[in-house]
């Protein structure tokens, strides 16, 4: 069963005379219990979509339209007191870079204290106290760790306070966002492992925003490719990664290194960037960059089309066939 189900979202952010939409009627589901990558370059709208799920993109220059179900609620509509109390305690959110979200002037066990006791205005500090340091050992930090500063933390350990704090209230959705992006790969594999633990352990469903192919190889059963605020192809992680149908999804992996002595093959890049999203081109979002574009391309963009249970792809060259 989907734990989160989003239809038609559109956003569009307005600027004057310009008018960027940042994504296009994007549909997906995550099921209870799953994990979902969500893979596309700078600017493909994988964080406007988190924004707008979240419902954090600023008001008046931005128009968001269709509908985003947690558990049944639709968020796009819901009052803000309601969405206040699901934030947090049914969907929690990691950003990147945790020491911006760390309060420089309060010790570690003060800060995740008081957001507790906010939440939870009833529970005595001894008890607040208690419940932190269960969150603390949970990510595998030393209870010491309350009283000091986030200056005294490396940055794997203030990753891992970040997270910590999202699951404060055992929130039902975990959203990474490019979460472990600015650590050392020794420590990004180990707090990667930790969280795939946590989430078999409290039953979680994640869904994680990266542009490295490798982490959601290792730690997403399932991946969305997003290109230009548009779904292009989606499916179970080993699918795709092994038969990738969309050319932009083959463009990604190619673009990866393979560590493989019998491989001597160079790395290969997706040529040109990303389409000015305020006059898209009037065909295939990916013609311009395709090398594979025909005719067909230039006037049509292909809709989504099932390729097998639960895999998805939007070309018109898709499976070998002509798509219409
Ligand atoms: Fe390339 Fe055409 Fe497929 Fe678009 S529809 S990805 S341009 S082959």
């Amino acid at each position: 069963m989907a734990l989160l189900s989003i239809r038609d979202l559109s956003v569009t952010y307005h600027s004057g005379t310009r008018h960027v939409k940042a994504l296009n009627s994007l549909n997906l589901d995550i099921n209870e219990g799953e994990s979902l990558g969500i893979v596309g370059e700078s600017g493909s709208g994988k964080t406007t979509l988190i924004m707008a799920i979240l419902r954090l993109l600023p008001k008046g220059s931005v128009e968001i339209s269709g509908e985003a179900f947690l558990n049944g609620k639709e968020l796009i509509s819901l009052k803000q007191e309601e969405l206040l109390k699901m934030r947090w305690e049914e969907m929690a959110l990691v950003f990147q870079k945790s020491m911006n979200a760390l309060s420089p002037v309060h010790k570690i066990g003060v800060l995740m204290s008081d957001i507790y006791r906010i939440h939870k205005p009833e529970v005595s500090k001894r008890d607040a106290r208690r419940r932190i340091e269960e969150l603390l050992e949970l990510v595998n930090l030393p209870s010491r760790v309350y009283d000091l500063y986030p200056h005294e933390l490396s940055g794997g350990m203030m990753q891992r306070v970040s997270i910590a704090l999202s699951l404060m209230f055992n929130p039902k959705l975990l959203i990474l966002d490019e979460a472990t992006t600015a650590l050392d790969v020794v420590t990004q594999t180990q707090i990667l492992e930790e969280i795939v633990a946590l989430e078999k352990k409290l039953g979680i469903t994640r869904m994680m925003i990266t542009h490295d192919m490798s982490v959601v190889a290792s730690t997403c059963k399932n991946v969305a490719v997003l290109y230009a605020g548009c779904l292009l192809e989606t499916g179970l992680t080993q699918d795709v990664l092994v038969e990738p149908l969309h050319p932009y999804t083959q463009g990604l992996i190619k673009s990866f290194p393979v560590f493989d002595n019998d491989t001597h093959q160079p790395l290969q890049s997706i040529g040109g960037s990303l389409p000015d999203l305020s006059s898209p081109p009037p065909g295939c979002i990916f013609e311009p960059r395709c090398i594979k574009a025909c005719d067909m391309c230039r006037e049509s963009m292909p809709r989504l089309k099932e390729y097998g249970q639960g895999r998805f792809a939007a070309c018109h060259l898709a499976g070998g066939e002509i798509n219409v």
